[in-house]
């Protein structure tokens, strides 16, 4: 076991240094829409260069790339499909060669595949299964591995790495009409506990963020109507929904140094939705 008092760290003055992820290499997953896409562009405001992963859509991907570098920082846009061990693999080595190393992972690939149980063929379970929660396996695993090699850098972070899991709301609130999806993310809410149990010695933190109602175009039919946003807001104490630029800020915040003692947990950024609201007045 390595000796605690090396993982000593002044905290630095973040009102003179704003730029809290400064020097420091990302690497987002399905970073070319939506909630991805703000945290990509949120890093690099904070100071990272950043890998921007995508599947499809690599014209989406490459405005991520110059949305990044007009935050003054490096992007680079790297195809591939998060379900698959030897792309995931190809993607971390092209990353690492060309930015030397990596010091955060949000891994936040994800889809859905609704259909009652019933109905619900094993390709809908297995595809929202491989990607959304065997997906970040593979980058988790990867991205830990470079963690490993290279050790604390004090000079870019006290961690020697940071894992952010983009979790949800359904790893705690049942999801009728959606089983493979909510298994999903209860799946990465285990899978990020086990991993920040297990990779703490080595000051790795692995932590996971779970998102409310957000407006991107996973939930277009949740908020796209009028009559759709009000019914939403039933779900939702604080009475609006959440913005992707929402997300970015919590991760900027839990990639950074201000959150070198948060490990383990699951931050939901939910306007209270996991406050059972349907509560708030009846039971
Ligand atoms: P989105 O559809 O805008 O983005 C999903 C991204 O994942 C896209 O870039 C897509 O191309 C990518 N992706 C899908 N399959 C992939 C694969 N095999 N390999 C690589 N990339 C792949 O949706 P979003 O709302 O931005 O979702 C991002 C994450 O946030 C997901 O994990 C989702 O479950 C989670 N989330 C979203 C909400 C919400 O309300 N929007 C709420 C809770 C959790």
């Amino acid at each position: 076991m390595t000796d605690p008092s090396q993982f000593n760290c002044d905290m630095p003055d973040y009102k003179a240094c704003p730029k809290l992820l400064k020097g420091q290499k990302a690497l987002v997953t399905g970073a070319n829409s939506g909630i991805g896409e703000a945290v990509a562009i949120g890093l690099a405001r904070a100071g990272a260069d950043v890998v921007v992963n995508y599947v499809t859509n690599p014209e989406a991907a490459q405005k991520v790339v110059e949305a990044i570098g007009a935050e003054g920082t490096k992007g680079l846009a790297i195809q591939a499909d998060v379900s698959k061990e030897a792309e995931v693999q190809a993607m971390f080595k092209q990353a690492i060669e060309t930015f030397g190393t990596l010091d955060i992972l949000v891994s936040n690939a994800g889809l859905q595949r609704d259909a009652a149980l019933t109905d619900m063929t094993i390709e809908q379970w297995n595809t929202v299964i491989n990607i959304n929660l065997t997906g970040q396996f593979l980058c988790v695993r990867e991205a830990v591995k470079e963690f490993l090699r290279r050790g604390v850098n004090k000079e870019v972070s006290c961690a020697a790495g940071k894992i952010i899991c983009m979790s949800s709301v359904h790893e705690v609130i049942p999801w009728a009409g959606h089983v493979n999806y909510a298994s999903s993310k209860g799946g990465i809410h285990m899978m990020m506990k086990s991993l920040a149990q297990e990779l703490a010695p080595h000051h790795i933190r692995v932590n996971a963020i779970g998102p409310g109602a957000i407006r991107t175009p996973i939930n277009t039919d949740a908020w796209s109507t009028p009559e759709a946003y009000a019914s939403l807001m039933n779900l939702i104490p604080y009475r609006r929904i959440g913005e992707p630029e929402d997300i970015a800020n919590v991760a900027i915040f839990m990639a950074s140094d201000m959150a070198d003692y948060i490990n383990g947990i699951t931050l939901f950024v939910d306007g209270g939705m996991t406050c059972y609201p349907g509560f708030a007045t009846g039971g």
